[in-house]
């Protein structure tokens, strides 16, 4: 809370309660994160973190009510998560699980509303060898069965949540070649997974997701109504990418905390004579970089609830901004302690690991950029064209504007 006890007049939305719900998060979060398995036992970690998720959940710790509140809580949520460890960024929330409850059928949503409630995970499937950059050219396909009913097959890679997801996401081409999603049960017979071992991120399992004929009932599996997936997954992006940002900047903060804290330790036992300018300089930009960049993530969190026709926008290019931030802040933080943040064991060597996956997750970095440039340029072509070509003196309003 130390970084955002500055922050709380910057999001009136949350009253007293729902602040110190966050609070009282922050918390228990610092308390558990004390028994977590060490990072290289895989099996353990995804139990723990899982256990963990659960006990969160049961514990009530969920937004309140309303959505922008509810948003904006989330994202302080992900922050206060990414401060511990990026492995955290599922311990509350729907999750890619937002698909369902906004999108889905109501009693498909209710009944995965109970199931996350309860702790349960969803991943998402969208990627394809091809390169996820490119969802438009998906070629995971469902058939028409006699009986009413589409059988899905494909394959997907570098999924996240593998083996821990109770449920799927996935994307596909429809009976009329349209892209639809749907909700596909973890336990249905259908679906293959293919482990593969991560660079960083490795608490939760990643690798292939491929799907055998895995039956889907066009009346309530559908996430959005037939053909309507581009939609599903762009208007889902804009709150998720926001809340990804959001964890990596706590990763980037709590690292930062733990340099800072490592580096008054040394002065104070007489280790280190004095801190350096270098030091202190980078401690004070990175730390105005990651206030920033998490204002930013609020804001667009703020700007996709209200429905706001920036929020594509902001989260596309504040994703790649502010993780760029936090990577680039972890990176010039870790050589301030020395080899001994260089150690496997070390949770800045793993913040830098895990930052590097953010980089690509939840979308490539240049693409986003790209993105954003390409709806910047739309826009300012399109104000030209809406306005009249003919000169018109500034008026006051104009200014104001
Ligand atoms: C840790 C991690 C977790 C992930 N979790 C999930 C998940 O849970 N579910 C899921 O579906 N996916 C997941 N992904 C996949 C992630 O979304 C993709 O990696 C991302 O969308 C980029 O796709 P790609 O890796 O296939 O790269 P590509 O799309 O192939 O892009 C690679 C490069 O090629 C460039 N490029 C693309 N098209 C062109 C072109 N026409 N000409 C020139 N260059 C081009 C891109 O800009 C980029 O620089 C995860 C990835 C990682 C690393």
């Amino acid at each position: 809370m130390t970084w955002l006890e500055p922050l709380r007049s910057s999001v009136p939305e949350l009253e007293a309660r729902a602040w110190d719900s966050v609070r009282r998060l922050a918390d228990e979060l610092a308390g558990l994160v004390a028994s977590a398995p060490p990072a290289g036992d895989r099996a353990a970690r995804s139990r723990w973190l899982l256990g963990l998720r659960r006990r969160l959940a049961q514990h009530g710790h969920r937004p309140p009510a309303g959505p922008v509140a509810a948003a904006v809580w989330q994202t302080l949520a992900q922050f206060c998560a990414g401060f511990h460890d990026l492995d955290l960024r599922d311990a509350t929330g729907p999750g890619h699980g937002a698909m369902i409850l906004t999108d889905a059928d109501e009693a498909t949503a209710q009944s995965w509303r109970g199931r996350l409630h309860r702790g349960e995970l969803v991943g998402i499937a969208a990627t394809e060898r091809h390169g996820g950059s490119r969802i438009q050219e998906i070629t995971t396909r469902a058939r028409l069965r006699r009986d009413g009913r589409w059988l899905v097959s494909g394959e997907k890679c570098w999924v996240s949540r593998l083996m821990e997801s109770a449920g799927f996401v996935v994307f596909f081409r429809d009976p009329d070649n349209r892209i639809s999603a749907a909700v596909v049960d973890a336990a249905d017979r259908g679906l293959e997974r293919e482990v593969i071992e991560p660079f960083g991120l490795d608490g939760w399992a990643w690798g292939v997701l491929r799907l055998h004929e895995v039956p889907v009932g066009p009346a309530a599996d559908l996430v959005g109504p037939a053909g309507t997936g581009l939609d599903v997954f762009r208007r889902h992006f804009a709150r998720f990418r926001p809340l990804v940002t959001a964890t990596a900047l706590g990763t980037a903060a709590g690292v930062h905390t733990l340099v800072v804290d490592a580096l008054a330790a040394r002065c104070r036992v007489g280790v280190l004579p004095r801190v350096r300018d270098n030091a202190m300089i980078t401690l004070g930009r990175t730390h105005a970089e990651i206030t920033a960049s998490l204002l930013a993530a609020i804001t667009a969190s703020r700007l996709a609830a209200a429905g706001h026709r920036h929020a594509y926008l902001a989260a596309r290019i504040g994703k790649a901004a502010g993780v760029d931030t936090a990577h680039r802040a972890v990176t010039d933080l870790a050589p301030l302690v020395g080899a001994c943040g260089f150690q496997q064991a070390s949770p800045i060597a793993k913040a830098r690991a895990d930052l590097t996956g953010l980089l690509y997750a939840d979308g490539i970095h240049d693409s986003l950029y790209r993105s954003g440039g390409i709806s910047l340029l739309h826009r300012s072509a399109a104000s030209a064209v809406a306005q009249p070509q003919t000169h018109h003196p500034r008026t006051k309003t104009d200014t104001a504007a």
